[in-house]
Protein backbone atom coordinates (compact mmCIF):
# COMPACT_ATOMS: atom_id res chain seq x y z
CA UNK A 1 0.00 0.00 0.00
CA UNK A 2 2.93 2.40 0.71
CA UNK A 3 4.51 2.49 -2.21
CA UNK A 4 1.51 3.53 -4.44
CA UNK A 5 0.69 7.23 -3.50
CA UNK A 6 -3.09 7.07 -4.51
CA UNK A 7 -3.82 4.82 -1.85
CA UNK A 8 -2.24 6.08 1.13
CA UNK A 9 -5.08 8.59 1.25
CA UNK A 10 -4.15 10.66 4.09
CA UNK A 11 -7.80 10.75 4.97
CA UNK A 12 -8.68 14.05 6.35
CA UNK A 13 -10.98 12.99 3.64
CA UNK A 14 -12.88 16.15 3.94
CA UNK A 15 -15.56 14.41 2.43
CA UNK A 16 -19.14 14.52 2.44
CA UNK A 17 -22.39 14.11 4.52
CA UNK A 18 -24.74 13.51 2.30
CA UNK A 19 -28.23 14.55 2.67
CA UNK A 20 -30.51 13.23 -0.11
CA UNK A 21 -34.20 13.39 0.17
CA UNK A 22 -36.35 11.59 -2.41
CA UNK A 23 -36.69 14.36 -5.45
CA UNK A 24 -33.93 16.30 -4.65
CA UNK A 25 -30.59 14.96 -4.39
CA UNK A 26 -28.75 17.45 -1.89
CA UNK A 27 -24.78 17.30 -2.39
CA UNK A 28 -22.79 18.58 0.17
CA UNK A 29 -19.18 18.43 0.13
CA UNK A 30 -17.86 15.86 -1.38
CA UNK A 31 -14.07 16.45 -3.46
CA UNK A 32 -11.55 14.30 -1.97
CA UNK A 33 -8.03 15.75 -0.83
CA UNK A 34 -5.05 14.48 -0.31
CA UNK A 35 -3.74 17.86 1.50
CA UNK A 36 -5.07 21.09 1.96
CA UNK A 37 -2.95 22.47 -0.98
CA UNK A 38 -5.12 20.19 -3.79
CA UNK A 39 -8.64 22.63 -3.61
CA UNK A 40 -8.07 24.46 -6.60
CA UNK A 41 -8.93 22.84 -10.20
CA UNK A 42 -6.95 25.82 -11.75
CA UNK A 43 -3.75 24.97 -10.54
CA UNK A 44 -4.71 21.62 -10.77
CA UNK A 45 -5.40 21.51 -14.90
CA UNK A 46 -2.03 23.28 -14.97
CA UNK A 47 -0.04 20.54 -12.96
CA UNK A 48 -1.72 18.01 -15.39
CA UNK A 49 -4.57 16.53 -13.61
CA UNK A 50 -6.85 16.27 -17.07
CA UNK A 51 -6.98 12.69 -18.81
CA UNK A 52 -5.11 12.40 -21.95
CA UNK A 53 -6.06 12.93 -25.33
CA UNK A 54 -6.06 10.37 -27.67
CA UNK A 55 -4.54 10.75 -31.06
CA UNK A 56 -8.81 9.48 -32.20
CA UNK A 57 -9.29 13.45 -30.26
CA UNK A 58 -11.50 11.51 -27.84
CA UNK A 59 -10.60 11.46 -24.01
CA UNK A 60 -10.71 7.96 -23.44
CA UNK A 61 -11.15 7.37 -18.79
CA UNK A 62 -10.73 4.13 -17.62
CA UNK A 63 -13.05 2.73 -15.03
CA UNK A 64 -13.90 -0.04 -12.73
CA UNK A 65 -16.98 -0.56 -11.00
CA UNK A 66 -16.60 -2.46 -7.45
CA UNK A 67 -18.44 -5.63 -7.72
CA UNK A 68 -20.77 -5.10 -4.56
CA UNK A 69 -23.00 -2.95 -7.04
CA UNK A 70 -26.47 -4.47 -7.83
CA UNK A 71 -27.39 -4.67 -11.04
CA UNK A 72 -29.98 -1.67 -11.02
CA UNK A 73 -27.37 0.39 -9.08
CA UNK A 74 -24.77 -0.38 -11.60
CA UNK A 75 -26.78 0.81 -14.23
CA UNK A 76 -27.38 3.79 -12.78
CA UNK A 77 -23.29 4.34 -12.58
CA UNK A 78 -23.18 3.26 -16.36
CA UNK A 79 -26.19 5.25 -17.49
CA UNK A 80 -24.06 8.53 -16.24
CA UNK A 81 -20.87 7.93 -17.46
CA UNK A 82 -22.50 6.89 -20.61
CA UNK A 83 -24.41 10.76 -20.39
CA UNK A 84 -21.16 12.61 -21.62
CA UNK A 85 -20.35 10.11 -24.97
CA UNK A 86 -23.25 12.04 -26.73
CA UNK A 87 -22.60 15.61 -25.74
CA UNK A 88 -18.22 15.46 -25.57
CA UNK A 89 -15.36 13.82 -26.30
CA UNK A 90 -14.86 12.22 -23.07
CA UNK A 91 -15.45 8.43 -23.49
CA UNK A 92 -15.35 6.59 -20.15
CA UNK A 93 -14.09 2.98 -21.04
CA UNK A 94 -13.88 -0.28 -18.58
CA UNK A 95 -10.82 -0.78 -17.52
CA UNK A 96 -7.85 -2.65 -19.25
CA UNK A 97 -4.66 -2.48 -17.87
CA UNK A 98 -4.31 1.61 -17.84
CA UNK A 99 -2.33 2.92 -14.99
CA UNK A 100 -4.73 5.77 -14.25
CA UNK A 101 -8.31 4.92 -13.86
CA UNK A 102 -11.43 5.27 -11.69
CA UNK A 103 -12.01 3.23 -8.97
CA UNK A 104 -15.88 3.54 -8.31
CA UNK A 105 -17.17 2.50 -5.25
CA UNK A 106 -19.79 2.54 -2.68
CA UNK A 107 -17.91 4.14 0.50
CA UNK A 108 -19.54 6.34 3.02
CA UNK A 109 -21.02 9.45 0.46
CA UNK A 110 -20.30 10.79 -2.47
CA UNK A 111 -16.94 12.11 -3.22
CA UNK A 112 -14.42 12.12 -6.06
CA UNK A 113 -10.87 13.65 -6.44
CA UNK A 114 -10.60 16.76 -8.19
CA UNK A 115 -9.11 15.63 -11.79
CA UNK A 116 -7.05 12.74 -12.56
CA UNK A 117 -4.63 11.52 -9.70
CA UNK A 118 -2.65 8.86 -11.21
CA UNK A 119 -2.99 5.44 -10.56
CA UNK A 120 -6.48 4.35 -9.20
CA UNK A 121 -8.64 6.98 -7.62
CA UNK A 122 -11.56 6.12 -5.40
CA UNK A 123 -15.05 8.12 -6.61
CA UNK A 124 -17.28 7.03 -3.97
CA UNK A 125 -21.03 6.85 -4.79
CA UNK A 126 -22.16 5.49 -1.67
CA UNK A 127 -25.47 2.85 -2.45
CA UNK A 128 -27.31 4.80 0.26
CA UNK A 129 -27.43 8.10 -1.40
CA UNK A 130 -25.36 8.87 -3.89
CA UNK A 131 -27.16 6.93 -6.83
CA UNK A 132 -28.75 10.01 -8.76
CA UNK A 133 -27.83 10.60 -12.31
CA UNK A 134 -26.97 13.85 -11.65
CA UNK A 135 -24.74 12.99 -8.64
CA UNK A 136 -23.17 10.88 -10.61
CA UNK A 137 -22.27 13.48 -13.28
CA UNK A 138 -21.09 15.91 -10.03
CA UNK A 139 -18.64 13.39 -9.22
CA UNK A 140 -17.53 12.49 -12.66
CA UNK A 141 -17.20 16.06 -13.39
CA UNK A 142 -14.94 16.17 -10.43
CA UNK A 143 -12.51 13.65 -12.01
CA UNK A 144 -12.24 15.53 -15.12
CA UNK A 145 -11.40 18.19 -12.72
CA UNK A 146 -14.15 20.61 -12.01
CA UNK A 147 -15.01 22.58 -8.94
CA UNK A 148 -18.15 23.74 -7.36
CA UNK A 149 -20.54 26.57 -9.07
CA UNK A 150 -19.69 28.05 -5.92
CA UNK A 151 -16.61 28.13 -5.57
CA UNK A 152 -16.16 29.50 -8.84
CA UNK A 153 -14.16 33.11 -8.71
CA UNK A 154 -16.71 35.25 -9.89
CA UNK A 155 -19.10 34.32 -7.64
CA UNK A 156 -19.55 37.03 -5.81
CA UNK A 157 -21.57 38.50 -8.07
CA UNK A 158 -23.89 35.71 -8.29
CA UNK A 159 -24.63 34.34 -4.94
CA UNK A 160 -23.76 35.51 -1.40
CA UNK A 161 -22.73 33.09 1.37
CA UNK A 162 -23.86 33.58 4.73
CA UNK A 163 -21.43 32.37 6.83
CA UNK A 164 -23.07 32.09 9.51
CA UNK A 165 -25.63 29.69 8.96
CA UNK A 166 -22.89 27.53 7.91
CA UNK A 167 -22.46 24.38 10.14
CA UNK A 168 -19.51 25.10 11.99
CA UNK A 169 -15.93 23.62 10.67
CA UNK A 170 -17.42 23.08 7.08
CA UNK A 171 -16.86 26.65 5.87
CA UNK A 172 -14.47 25.52 3.38
CA UNK A 173 -16.62 24.32 0.96
CA UNK A 174 -17.18 27.67 0.32
CA UNK A 175 -13.99 28.92 0.13
CA UNK A 176 -13.65 30.88 -3.42
CA UNK A 177 -11.58 29.18 -5.51
CA UNK A 178 -8.89 30.79 -8.48
CA UNK A 179 -11.05 28.89 -11.19
CA UNK A 180 -10.67 28.50 -14.46
CA UNK A 181 -14.05 29.44 -15.93
CA UNK A 182 -13.79 28.94 -19.41
CA UNK A 183 -15.79 31.82 -20.74
CA UNK A 184 -18.75 30.33 -18.90
CA UNK A 185 -21.40 32.15 -17.55
CA UNK A 186 -22.09 31.53 -13.77
CA UNK A 187 -25.14 28.78 -13.50
CA UNK A 188 -27.56 28.07 -11.08
CA UNK A 189 -28.57 25.00 -13.44
CA UNK A 190 -25.48 23.58 -13.18
CA UNK A 191 -24.87 19.85 -11.51
CA UNK A 192 -21.83 21.32 -9.92
CA UNK A 193 -23.76 24.06 -7.58
CA UNK A 194 -24.77 22.90 -4.49
CA UNK A 195 -28.17 23.45 -3.24
CA UNK A 196 -29.51 26.73 -0.71
CA UNK A 197 -29.44 24.68 2.11
CA UNK A 198 -25.86 22.97 1.76
CA UNK A 199 -24.03 22.58 5.26
CA UNK A 200 -26.67 24.55 7.30
CA UNK A 201 -26.08 24.37 11.04
CA UNK A 202 -29.15 25.84 11.41
CA UNK A 203 -31.76 25.05 8.90
CA UNK A 204 -31.37 28.86 7.48
CA UNK A 205 -30.23 29.07 3.57
CA UNK A 206 -26.10 29.06 3.13
CA UNK A 207 -26.44 30.97 0.41
CA UNK A 208 -28.67 33.19 -1.72
CA UNK A 209 -28.63 34.60 -5.03
CA UNK A 210 -27.84 38.19 -6.42
CA UNK A 211 -29.67 40.65 -6.82
CA UNK A 212 -32.60 38.07 -7.15
CA UNK A 213 -32.72 36.19 -3.74
CA UNK A 214 -36.03 33.98 -5.15
CA UNK A 215 -34.31 32.37 -7.83
CA UNK A 216 -34.05 28.86 -7.67
CA UNK A 217 -30.50 27.60 -7.94
CA UNK A 218 -29.06 23.74 -6.79
CA UNK A 219 -31.52 21.48 -7.99
CA UNK A 220 -30.47 19.89 -11.59
CA UNK A 221 -31.03 16.67 -12.20
CA UNK A 222 -28.24 16.80 -15.16
CA UNK A 223 -25.81 18.35 -16.74
CA UNK A 224 -26.57 21.83 -17.88
CA UNK A 225 -25.45 23.29 -21.44
CA UNK A 226 -23.19 25.27 -19.37
CA UNK A 227 -21.53 22.06 -17.93
CA UNK A 228 -21.40 20.51 -20.97
CA UNK A 229 -19.99 23.76 -22.91
CA UNK A 230 -17.17 24.26 -20.10
CA UNK A 231 -16.24 20.42 -20.55
CA UNK A 232 -15.79 20.52 -24.05
CA UNK A 233 -13.99 23.74 -23.69
CA UNK A 234 -11.50 22.24 -21.01
CA UNK A 235 -10.68 19.15 -23.05
CA UNK A 236 -10.57 20.86 -26.22
CA UNK A 237 -13.84 18.28 -27.86
ZN1 LIG B 1 -19.03 17.98 -5.37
Amino acid sequence: MKSTPVLVLVLVLLVVSDLHTEDEPLVIDDIAYDNEQDRNADQCTSRGCMWGKSSDGKVYVPYVIASHYSSRERSIIERGLQSFTDVSCIRFIRRSNQRDYLSIQSHNGCYSYVGRRGYAQTLSLDRRGCLYHSTVQHELLHALGFNHEQCRSDRDQHIRILWENIQSGLEYAFDKLNTLNLNTPYDYNSVMQYHRYAFSGNNKPTMVPIPNANVEFGTASQMSSNDISRLNRLYKC
